[in-house]
């Protein structure tokens, strides 16, 4: 884009220059010719050293004499060829009217800069058409005419030009901004995103992953235990007699309960353990890895710390503890449902069996009375 003016000009300058074939087809070579000659070589190598000096400058749009400059030495020498070749008046005419519109339309250019600058190739035209090639009044009206239609159409095609520019200019603002708009709200959007599962995964009071996350994770881990032929426990595990606390103690007290709960159970698993809130008082734990003794030692500890947790004042008489039922998936059980079932069963036992007890299901137990009966 930089290398529109240079180059226009050095076009323009070449054609000024090849204007010399006509000049001594005209004169021959008489002493006019040489000195045509030398103020064409004049002009071309001042409007050549201003391209270079706009190539090497880079961008220069906002230098205005250097763009002003190369139009008024274009000019100036139109304007001499007048007074050297008087005769040839009528195709020099031909010559101005094409070197206007190439001025407003050729050579990239602010509005002002072309209008004075071909203004003054106008005037100086006619001046010197009056002074050097003896035309008469009616013919310089007429040369007068032609050079303001000229200019008016020049400068009325580079008036609509500029305004398409800055159309286009404002458009491609206008775009920018909402594209930059559009960015900033996908950038809110997934914040938000972001936000709203976070909500959706943690339980709001303990922290612990939701049900529904619980369920997501604890599917993978029970699939991966399948596929690595490596056991898979889970403990279901409720808070005892939790609603005589809420009543005798408030809410918020039942609160600071659970959350001691999920915090003792976060404390005492392993980090590849997955802790849930499954509803209410009732947590679920998905442990990979681990096999039916584990699971009971682990629960075991857990069950211990919970009944060992120091309770406030105003619930000392009443006994924090919690039961908990185990159930350790199949070999080729894939179903994390029938899993948890088989570990509410066994929750359900401990409480009918008095509660704050770990409680392995059925199978456990059969496999433990198997072996018990073996040794
Ligand atoms: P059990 O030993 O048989 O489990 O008796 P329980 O009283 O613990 O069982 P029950 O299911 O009858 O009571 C559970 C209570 O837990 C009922 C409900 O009001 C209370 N609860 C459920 N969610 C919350 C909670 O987020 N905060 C509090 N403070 N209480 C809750
Ligand atoms: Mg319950
Ligand atoms: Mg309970």
């Amino acid at each position: 884009m930089h290398f529109e003016a240079p180059i226009s000009l050095v076009v323009a300058a070449l054609i000024f220059g090849m204007f010399a074939i006509a000049d001594y087809q005209i004169l021959g070579p008489i002493r006019e010719y040489y000195l045509l000659i030398a103020m064409r070589a004049v002009v071309v190598g001042i409007c050549l050293f201003l391209a270079l000096i706009m190539v090497i400058r880079g961008d220069s749009s906002h230098r205005m004499w250097l763009h002003a400059l190369p139009l008024w030495v274009l000019a100036t020498g139109i304007i001499l060829i007048v007074p050297l070749r008087p005769d040839s008046l009528s195709t020099q005419i031909m010559a101005v009217i094409v070197a206007t519109i190439g001025f407003y339309l050729l050579i990239p250019n602010l509005l002002t800069v072309v209008a004075f600058a071909s203004l003054y190739l106008s005037i100086g035209f006619l001046a010197a058409a009056a002074l050097f090639a003896e035309a008469s009044p009616g013919a310089l009206l007429r040369l007068a005419l032609l050079l303001i239609m000229t200019n008016g159409v020049g400068f009325c095609a580079l008036l609509r030009l500029e305004k398409l520019q800055r159309t286009q200019f404002a458009l491609l603002h206008e775009e920018r901004d909402q594209n930059r708009q559009l960015l900033k709200e996908i950038a809110h959007r997934e914040l938000l995103e972001e936000q709203l599962r976070r909500v959706a995964e943690r339980d709001a009071l303990t922290g612990l992953n939701s049900r529904r996350h619980f369920m997501k994770l604890a599917e993978a881990l029970l699939q991966v235990s399948h596929e690595d032929q490596t056991p898979f426990s889970l403990f279901m595990i409720d808070v005892d007699h939790f609603k005589r606390i809420n009543d005798t103690c408030g809410h918020s007290q039942g609160d600071w309960v659970l959350t001691q709960v999920a915090e003792i159970c976060t404390q005492a698993l392993r980090p590849t353990d997955v802790i849930g809130r499954f509803g209410g008082e009732e947590f679920v734990v998905a442990l990979p890895d681990t096999d039916a003794e584990q699971a009971v030692i682990v629960a075991e500890r857990l069950r211990r710390k919970v009944a060992a947790l120091p309770l406030e004042e105003a619930m000392r008489e009443l006994q924090l503890s919690i039961t908990i039922g185990i159930a350790v998936a199949r070999g080729d059980e894939l179903s994390l449902q029938s899993v948890i079932a088989r570990a509410d069963q066994a929750l359900y036992a401990g409480k009918r069996e008095g509660r704050n007890q770990v409680v392995a299901c059925a199978e456990i137990e059969t496999e433990k009375r198997a072996a018990e009966g073996l040794v």
